[in-house]
């Protein structure tokens, strides 16, 4: 398999194993990455609206975190010495400290949050005091710096806190405001175009006619793509004609970074999409080897990249989680991981024909002894949507795997 980062279409003959119509699942994973360019773009939004957004730079923190020394306990601060009983000569809250100097003999009463008073260096938990008056006596061993919180004891003043290329979770949002900012520079948003194709959809929310079925797929679409704050661009269903698909396409490709679609991408009569891909762009495959999702087609129109993902409902969420999904998030400048995958021991019995990457759908959980095991949702078939609503995980079987017994090991992919 051919390192180079970027591959050029004109490259992919000269690979030794490429075969476009039956395609590797780690193969065409490393292929798809190989293709994609990151954004450059940046904009700069308001830190509430942040959620999964990809960061541009690196940050350095332009304070200490915590800014200065503060009680970690409700309790008492003193300078340390070998007194016991001292005299309670004021107070400082949290907002609102005590102004004078302490010295060996008095204590200031001091809640969580609150600064510590100039000549005090330890606190003591208020549950380790007896009081009487404005006296306290201490009723256990002081330790020096005892419930302190330190000055930048969180992130020191100009150290870096985090990265370029790192996802906007609930925690950055936390700390990037704990910095003091309230806006962050990120990548632009990807912009997704989506339509599903055939004649036998309906709309959810309308009645169905015979030998019809509701569009399911760009629904899960949405969840899916929804998770990673990119723009939706929904064109809707398109209906299986040669002509109107060309159309859909050309114009998805002038006004997005990536066009998904579902359906019409395998060998039947009116499934269009490998030709028409063909013809205004190029295929870089159309198979891959796995269960399901064989039929599969990647490519370029342009300068946009093209994922032609199978019509049926499980295969579309497969497909999205094992390829399309990183290819988005490198898109989006993200550092993309190998999926994280554990080992669990298979309490039902599963066939299988070596030849195909399966991903079949599961239930992991802990036994009574504490080992991790994984069970099928049941019926497999590619349309049993309800088995994917039901799992927690996939179960990855390899290409040259083949029945798997009660009792044997298997990879555990979580969802
Ligand atoms: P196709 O790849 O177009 O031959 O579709 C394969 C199967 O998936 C057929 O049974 C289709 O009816 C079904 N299917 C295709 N698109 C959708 C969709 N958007 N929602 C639900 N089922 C679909
Ligand atoms: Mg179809």
């Amino acid at each position: 398999m051919m390192k180079s980062r970027n591959l050029r279409l004109s490259q992919l003959d000269a690979l030794p194993d490429y075969d476009p119509a039956s395609m590797p699942v780690e193969q065409a994973r490393e292929l798809v990455q190989q293709f994609l360019t990151p954004l450059t773009a940046t904009e700069t939004v308001s830190l509430h609206t942040a959620l999964h957004r990809t960061l541009s730079h690196d940050v350095l923190s332009p304070l200490h975190v915590p800014p200065h020394d503060y009680s970690a306990m409700d309790g008492y601060a003193l300078p340390f010495s070998n007194l016991t009983r001292l005299q309670v000569i004021g107070s400082s809250y949290a907002g609102h400290a005590f102004e004078g100097v302490v010295t060996a003999g008095a204590c200031v009463r001091i809640m969580t949050g609150a600064l510590i008073p100039k000549g005090c260096d330890s606190v003591v938990m208020q549950e380790q005091v007896s009081i009487e008056g404005d006296t306290i006596t201490l009723s256990s061993k002081v330790h020096r710096g005892q419930n302190i919180r330190r000055v930048g004891e969180d992130m020191q003043q100009g150290s870096q806190v985090l990265e370029c290329g790192q996802i906007i979770r609930p925690a950055q949002m936390g700390l990037l405001a704990s910095l003091g900012f309230d806006e962050v520079t990120v990548y632009r948003k990807l912009k997704v175009a989506i339509f599903s194709t055939g004649d036998e959809l309906q709309q959810p929310g309308t009645p169905l006619a015979p030998g019809q079925i509701y569009d399911s797929n760009r629904y899960s679409l949405h969840g899916l793509l929804g998770e990673l704050n990119v723009e939706v661009l929904d064109m809707g269903n398109i209906r299986d004609e040669r002509a109107s698909i060309k159309t859909a396409l050309l114009d998805a490709a002038q006004q997005a970074d990536v066009i998904i679609t579902s359906g019409g991408v395998s060998v039947g009569e009116a499934d269009y999409i490998k030709q028409l891909l063909a013809e205004i762009g190029e295929v870089v495959f159309w198979k891959i080897a796995m269960k399901p999702g064989r039929p599969l087609a990647y490519g370029k129109i342009g300068t946009c990249h093209f994922f032609g993902l199978p019509g049926n409902p499980v295969a579309v969420m497969v497909t999205f989680m094992q390829f399309v999904r990183d290819a988005l998030c490198k898109l989006m400048g993200q550092a993309v991981q190998p999926p994280f995958t554990f080992n669990a021991i298979c309490t039902s019995p599963i066939r299988k024909i070596p030849g195909r990457t399966e991903f079949q759908r599961g239930i992991f959980s802990q036994n009574e002894n504490g080992a991790w095991v994984v069970r099928t949702t049941g019926e497999q078939g590619s349309g049993i949507l309800s088995s994917m609503s039901k799992a927690n995980c996939f179960i990855v079987l390899p290409l040259a795997q083949g029945n798997v017994e009660a009792g044997d090991h298997v990879v555990v992919q979580p969802f």
